[in-house]
């Protein structure tokens, strides 16, 4: 079956699907998205993407009239027609086609764009006993990263030093202070209490992170939304990464610099079970 991809209400083969050239979107970053998990055919905590999207359409004066209720079924309708059960949906709606001026322009109706592609969550799973390394990377981007725009050039040039220090993530550092990752959250773990990055106006606020929360906090694990330093993350007893496409996985070295003994811990391992189990109740799906 071809991959098929959405444009502002047709589904076409995603070889055939297009944006005209002056999409601001192309232009000037011009544009939000979104990336949801879907598995077992479901979409993992459409809810919150949904709220998150519609905060960020917001916060830009982006003019987005379509309701949840049909902008839902377009999504779904395009998971189906993709015949994918597990896959990730990607979801960019910019202000719209429009002469190159720097202003809004006057009329012109935002775009949807909507994509699917099969996405392996079992090695996710596999992950959570091996972990990942990440490199620390100073963070260059602009001064509204909670807003989820597709502006991502400080974000793509940090991934690719990442790779090609053969590390899965970067991490970024403001002053002595680790923010998040350049497609994750960031979180260490010290003396049994969970630390996180606040949300506000120089980080993501991720779906994964708020579910990883909610969970830890029902289980009586102590959460700290705080900032932390990098020398506090070197010193850490355990750290991981969270995201849509990365749940939750276990960092064992940052900057060539293994955490405590180089292995996923407890804590880790606990809160891995608390978020698979979740994704089990919310859609089905077992690894
Ligand atoms: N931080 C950044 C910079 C991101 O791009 C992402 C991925 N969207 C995240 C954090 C994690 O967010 P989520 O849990 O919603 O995928």
């Amino acid at each position: 079956m071809p991959q098929l991809a959405y444009v502002n209400g047709r589904i076409l083969p995603l070889a055939d699907a297009s944006l005209h050239i002056e999409d601001r979107g192309t232009q000037f970053a011009d544009a939000v998205y979104e990336v949801c998990a879907v598995m077992n055919g479901q979409i993992l905590d459409w809810q919150p993407h949904l709220l998150r999207l519609r905060r960020n359409l917001a916060e830009l004066g982006i003019n987005w009239t379509m309701a949840d209720g049909p902008f839902t079924l377009q999504a779904r309708r395009l998971i189906s027609r993709n015949g994918q059960r597990d896959c990730i949906i990607y979801i960019q709606i910019s202000r719209g086609t429009a002469r190159r001026d720097h202003a809004f322009p006057g009329d012109a109706p935002a775009n949807l764009v909507m994509t699917v592609r099969r996405f392996d969550f079992a090695q996710r799973v596999k992950q959570l006993a091996t972990g990942i390394k990440v490199i620390i990377q100073s963070d260059t981007r602009w001064g509204r990263v909670d807003i989820k725009t597709t502006g991502l050039l400080g974000n793509v040039l940090a991934k690719q030093a990442a790779r090609e220090a053969g590390a899965f993530e970067a991490w970024l550092l403001s002053g002595e202070t680790v923010r998040e990752g350049s497609s994750t959250n960031a979180w260490i773990v010290k003396d049994g209490r969970i630390i996180t990055h606040p949300t506000g106006t120089s980080i993501l606020p991720g779906i994964a992170r708020d579910s990883l929360i909610r969970l830890a906090t029902a289980a009586q694990m102590i959460v700290e939304e705080r900032p932390f330093t990098l020398a506090e993350a070197l010193g850490a007893d355990e750290a991981f990464l969270t995201s849509t496409t990365a749940p939750i996985l276990p960092v064992v070295a940052i900057d060539g610099q293994a955490v405590a003994d180089g292995r996923p811990g407890p804590v880790t391992r606990r809160l891995g079970e608390l978020v698979w189990n979740e994704v089990a109740r919310q859609t089905g799906w077992r690894a």
